[in-house]
């Protein structure tokens, strides 16, 4: 695969990734994957992923960020140490920060003031946001509208189309990710995916969740990684009725003008 492909999106810190970091990345390389924006969820998730990305410059880079799952553990000095994380230069984005109204596994309350902090983090140091949106579209948009986000990626988008436009209208860009390999959950994006503007399109894998369901070849604990993206780029092109080489240009292209790698 020659593609230089970038995955926006991978929980590289997470302890499924413990035993194998190294070998994860490596794969990835080998696939063609050759840059990786590790997603920080937590305080300590971030300082971990800014931590690593800082040992493998100009391969891997980090978000820092609290997803709203997270949320209910922030605290008045969150904000402080985000920023001086977000001063590193392989920090490439505020997030994971959001609404998640799926699990709820913090108040709405408390979810919406931590995703209103971080929005204003990212506008005082002219970051872009790393965005996700669970169930919670109403609130998330009204947010995100009243604030003027203007540079932000809603990842891993499942939506509808009329949310997807609204994203689009905003001047948003839009993360795929492997659900779309989903024989049953993933039609509806298949479909979707065809009018989201080609310099709005990004792709990641959410590793190591959302496996692609339709791989050849499964892991055998049903892990995903890094080296799985040229999969779903595949799928992202074949829904487009483009070619691949197109789409990985592209979205590759889209992911060094909005992190600025
Ligand atoms: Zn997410």
């Amino acid at each position: 695969m020659a593609n230089k492909l970038t995955d926006i999106g991978v929980n590289l810190m997470h302890r499924s990734f413990h035993g194998d970091r190294e070998e994860v990345v490596k794969r990835a390389d080998t696939h063609g994957v050759s840059r990786i924006v590790i997603t920080g969820t937590s305080l300590r998730s971030s300082e971990e992923a800014a931590r690593y990305a800082g040992q493998h410059a100009g391969k891997l880079y980090a978000t820092a960020g609290v997803h709203p799952h997270d949320a209910k553990n922030c605290r008045e000095d969150t904000i402080e140490k985000l920023r001086e994380l977000a001063a590193l230069s392989q920090v490439v984005a505020i997030g994971e920060c959001g609404l998640d109204y799926n699990r709820n596994f913090s108040p709405r309350d408390v979810q919406r003031r931590w995703f209103t902090e971080q929005i204003r983090l990212a506008q005082e140091l002219d970051l872009p946001l790393f965005l996700h949106e669970r169930d919670a579209f109403a609130d998330f948009y009204a947010l995100v509208k009243e604030l003027q986000v203007r540079k932000a990626v809603v990842h891993c988008f499942t939506g509808s189309q009329a949310e997807l436009k609204a994203y689009v209208d905003l001047g948003f860009y839009i993360g795929i990710t492997g659900w779309i390999c989903d024989e049953r959950r993933g039609r509806h994006l298949r479909e979707l995916v065809r009018t989201i503007p080609l310099d709005r399109l990004m792709i990641e894998t959410d590793a190591p969740f959302l496996t692609p369901r339709d791989l050849a070849e499964k892991p055998k604990d049903g892990r995903n990684e890094p080296a799985f993206l040229p999969h779903i780029l595949q799928a992202v092109a074949a829904s487009m009725g483009k070619p691949a080489e197109d789409v990985a240009r592209a979205t590759t292209a889209n992911a060094e003008r909005f992190f600025s790698l």
